[in-house]
């Protein structure tokens, strides 16, 4: 079937983001010849977007600095980057309509769309110094704001949420964060990780306020004042950053009749239900059968690596998709590493010391190691990603035993 795709013409790419942008270049790698036409609806040339709540924000480089390659790049490849956006598929014809009118042809249609931020939904959440982060133009203007505002709340304590936080605050803003849960990054990360870091943003001067919910943006004459909390408090601020999570980009999928749940509905193959369409990246719902029915995951490791994986489809190697995940987070100078999928562990082994500000968190199920969650201890981390792909394991008493050769175990 993925001959016969490629025979019948070009590979069109709704998004170029990560998942996109890698698509495209590992068809030419892997010597695909139709048409490759990457649909960009962002005002850039493809760029990476973990640099925008992290060094772009903190630093004084230009959009340059994030872009993937230069514009020539994709016509030396021929990659047709297409500045537009996909409007509607036609799957009767095989064909993607776009926001100019045009029409592409396509053999195979790849929906990596992506995901957007879930809005704040409390009074006042549209005035303009209520500001989200997704895109290269949110984080240029975070710049400018975090220049000239002296107190900002952050509504959300996940990754993004925390890693403005640390920039906010080392460029010397008083920084409140909200967060409903109990811990930060709670949906991601155990409570040892957890509690690591609520101390490192507290040292730093960060206020984190937990269990709690903000129930109104207080404001006067269009400009804020403060935020309102669900236990009755207010804090004062001159911006609010929200991050909050995001939802996937599925309404193409579902307008054009693919299923669609919390994402676009995708097999093991990265097939939707058409088998003209895949799905790949952040926008994708797709079946694992090497960690159990569907997945959705937010990372560049997913999102690069589902992209090969659709490549080499599409020239003629079939796999299912059977990526590691991994994911990093830098917050002020501690890098989060996280090796596998540390979700339904029952028990959690220390490696190191959260008083060195050096340890890895040993996530097991059942005895199995599942997932590594490593505070400033790479090595930990490159050892995770090497040995559970092979579908090994480590006991929990190795794993504490700072004197246990981890590298001798990968032999
Ligand atoms: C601030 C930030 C920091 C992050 N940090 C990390 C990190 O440290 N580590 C990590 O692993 N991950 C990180 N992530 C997550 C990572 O960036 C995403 O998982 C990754 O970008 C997903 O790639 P994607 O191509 O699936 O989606 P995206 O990168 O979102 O790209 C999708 C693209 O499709 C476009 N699009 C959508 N609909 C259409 C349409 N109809 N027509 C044309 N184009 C369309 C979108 O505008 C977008 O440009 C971070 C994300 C953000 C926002």
């Amino acid at each position: 079937m993925a001959q016969e795709t490629v025979a019948r013409g070009a590979a069109v790419i709704v998004g170029a983001g990560h998942a996109g942008f890698q698509l495209a270049v590992s068809l030419r790698q892997l010597g695909f010849k139709a048409r490759v036409c990457l649909i960009n609806d962002e005002p850039h040339l493809p760029y990476q977007r973990p640099p925008l709540s992290k060094a772009y924000l903190k630093g004084t480089g230009g959009p340059d600095t994030l872009m993937f390659r230069p514009e020539k790049f994709y016509a030396d490849q021929g990659i047709e980057l297409i500045t537009d956006r996909a409007t509607a598929i036609d799957r009767t014809a095989h064909q993607l309509k776009l926001a100019s009118g045009a029409a592409l042809d396509y053999g195979h249609l790849v929906l990596a769309t992506g995901a957007r931020n879930r809005l704040l939904d409390i009074p006042n959440a549209n005035l303009p110094d209520v500001r989200y982060l997704r895109i290269l133009d949110d984080s240029e203007d975070l710049r400018r704001r975090i220049a000239s505002s002296k107190r900002v709340v952050v509504i959300g304590a996940g990754f993004i949420g925390l890693e403005f936080a640390a920039t906010a605050r080392i460029k010397g803003l008083e920084v409140d964060v909200l967060e409903l849960a109990s811990r930060v990054m709670a949906r991601a990360v155990t409570a040892e990780i957890s509690d690591y870091f609520q101390g490192r943003h507290t040292a730093a001067g960060v206020r984190i306020h937990l269990g709690v919910q903000a129930t109104a943006i207080e404001a006067s004459g269009g400009m804020i004042t403060g935020v309102s909390l669900s236990d009755g408090r207010h804090l004062p601020a001159d911006l609010v950053v929200v991050g909050v999570g995001v939802l996937p980009n599925v309404e193409l999928a579902a307008d054009a009749g693919l299923p669609v749940a919390s994402g676009i509905i995708a097999n093991a193959h990265l097939l939707t239900a058409d088998p003209d369409i895949s799905a790949i990246g952040d926008c994708a719902l797709f079946a694992s059968p090497r960690f159990g029915g569907s997945l959705r995951l937010e990372s560049v490791q997913n999102a690069t690596d589902q992209a090969r994986c659709v490549a080499a489809r599409l020239t003629g190697d079939d796999k299912a998709y059977d990526g590691q995940p991994w994911f990093w987070s830098d917050q002020g100078d501690d890098k989060l590493q996280i090796a596998g999928l540390t979700t339904g562990y029952d028990r959690v082994v220390l490696r190191g010391d959260p008083a060195q500000k050096a340890f890895s968190a040993f996530c097991y199920r059942e005895g199995k190691l599942v997932g590594i969650e490593s505070v400033n201890r790479a090595g930990d981390h490159m050892f995770g990603r090497r040995l559970l792909p092979m579908d090994r394991s480590i006991t929990p008493e190795q794993a504490a035993d700072s004197k246990f050769d981890l590298k001798g175990a990968l032999a």
